[in-house]
């Protein structure tokens, strides 16, 4: 029987894998809080489903305020005065804020969504920001007190997410150093955020994703008055800890972020800040599965034993364990070569696109490994995990989540394609796994994806994700040797 110890503990399980866990003492405090008092809250919040808009105050002002459970808070603030976002930017590394998601997810990986789209929204407001915008807006993002602003990164509305370049309609025009942007975005988590980054069309930019440009939006105007509109909250089936919304945008103050024939690049940063914490996060919640799994099975008895001795179970929680390395291994490689490259600006470096590359695999490999641990973890339960009072159904709602937002699936295995066809990025990926573990799969993975390239355009596509899944597979099985615990 394979050891499943560090399974227990999210903390142990990243001690077993990484060489160096930087603030060891204040994680393992934040590890104890949430098995103390946070899961109970977390569970609360899960349960009363998603918290209202009180649009109107008593005097009929136009208000939008979100009227969370007061529990809410407690969890929220928590993470932010731990420094989820404001070490990122202090420490100068993306290391903690990740070992920080890993760490809380493994309890509610809902809440980490805000941290993430804050942390999408100081990071280009720092990179790009005006010497004007940044000391008005960044502080408050970075303040340590529960008195921290949260941001929100909107680019989806309501024709679709993934083909942006058609999809968004929301204009801006210039009103002196300002921006005004009308529209409507249909996915808006964090809606009620004081700062949100937003995706909209300059006045007399060209069609496409190249048309788009990121703009600052305060929550209040210059005036005091409300900036944006929360139309409604989506009634959602997980990640009830963060309100997602519709928001309406009315002539909306906003400040340009970098060019305005850059957006593009700027939003494609954002999203990999948050495709790396969507991979961390969903490895995390794929280890709380296998652990609810586990102590069930230890409990569990059928045909004169504990289920998990029998040997179906036992062989495959070994192999259900060596999965869940490999997928944490991709995921910390997408984490370890962020961490390179996210300061830079384009033109990009090499070392930028084979990052996309990993991203896009580990974005797509960890959340489909999310999705059927968080299935078998319920099918260990038998009937009970069908209940809602077991708990173990929730993950695989929230893992339903982790696998369609920032980018479904599919939009990873096309975007990876994209990198691996325009940048070679796949050349430099098979160089570095050389590296660790020469061998006949690697050589015949790669000439699995140079014979991909050379079909024509519809057949290359509908041929991708069988290639793209055994390269994500290879990579994650490959790196795991270089996080071995
Ligand atoms: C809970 C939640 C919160 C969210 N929060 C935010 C947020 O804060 N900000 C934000 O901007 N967005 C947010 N989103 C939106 C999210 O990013 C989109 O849902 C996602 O990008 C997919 O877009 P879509 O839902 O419009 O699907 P569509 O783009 O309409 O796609 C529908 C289906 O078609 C597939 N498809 C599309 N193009 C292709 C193609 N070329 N080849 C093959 N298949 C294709 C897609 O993969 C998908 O399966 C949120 C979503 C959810 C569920």
């Amino acid at each position: 029987m394979a050891n499943l110890e560090a399974l227990r503990s999210p903390l142990e399980f990243l001690r077993s894998r990484l060489a160096d866990i930087s603030h060891p003492e204040l994680l393992a405090a934040e590890q104890e809080w949430w098995k103390t008092e946070g899961v109970k809250i977390s569970e609360v919040i899960d349960r009363s489903g998603t918290p209202w808009v009180r649009m109107f105050d008593r005097s009929g002002k136009r208000v939008d305020e979100i009227l969370y459970p007061r529990e809410y808070w407690t969890i929220l603030k928590r993470g932010y005065r731990s420094g989820v976002v404001w070490r990122a930017l202090e420490e100068k590394s993306l290391i903690p804020t990740y070992q920080w998601m890993y760490t809380i997810s493994f309890y509610d990986p809902g809440v980490c969504c805000p941290y993430t789209v804050s942390l999408g929204t100081a990071v280009p407001l720092a990179k790009y920001g005006s010497a004007e915008l940044q000391p008005r807006f960044l502080p408050q993002l970075l303040r340590k007190d529960d008195s921290v602003w949260q941001g929100a990164t909107w680019m989806t509305e309501i024709e679709g997410g993934s083909d942006l370049g058609a999809a968004v309609k929301t204009a801006a025009r210039r009103a002196g150093d300002a921006w005004l942007l009308t529209g409507e975005k249909y996915f808006t988590s964090n809606a009620g955020a004081e700062l949100a980054v937003v995706a909209a069309r300059p006045e007399g930019s060209p069609p496409g994703v190249r048309g788009l440009a990121l703009f600052l939006v305060p929550r209040y105007r210059k005036d005091g008055g409300l900036n944006y509109f929360i139309r409604r909250l989506k009634d959602k089936i997980a990640t009830r800890s963060v309100p997602t919304g519709e928001v309406e945008l009315r002539d909306s103050e906003g400040y340009l972020l970098g060019a305005a024939d850059a957006g593009i690049y700027l939003i494609l940063e954002v999203l990999n800040l948050s495709r790396v914490a969507n991979s961390v996060v969903s490895v995390a919640l794929a280890q709380r599965a296998m652990l609810d799994a586990l102590e069930y099975a230890e409990c569990r008895s059928a045909f004169g034993k504990k289920i998990l001795e029998h040997a179906l179970l036992t062989k495959q929680f070994e192999e259900r364990l060596n999965g869940l390395k490999a997928a944490f291994a991709l995921a910390w490689e997408a984490v370890r070569l962020l961490n390179d490259v996210w300061m830079e600006k384009p033109p990009y470096s090499e070392r930028y696109h084979l990052f996309r590359l990993v991203a896009h695999l580990a974005k797509y490999w960890t959340a489909e490994f999310a999705v059927d641990t968080a299935k078998w973890a319920m099918e260990v339960h038998g009937g009970l995990g069908t209940l809602a009072e077991f708990g173990v159904e929730r993950w695989l709602r929230e893992a339903m989540i982790l696998a369609i937002w920032e980018g479904t699936s599919h939009r990873q295995i096309l975007d990876g394609l994209e990198v691996i066809e325009r940048k070679q990025a796949h050349k430099m990926l098979f160089k570095e796994l050389a590296e660790i573990a020469p061998g006949k799969e690697l050589k015949e993975t790669e000439s699995e994806v140079e014979g991909l390239l050379k079909l024509p355009t519809d057949e290359k596509e509908a041929r991708a994700e069988s290639v793209f899944r055994r390269l994500a597979m290879l990579t994650a099985e490959e790196l795991s040797q270089r996080y071995p615990g």
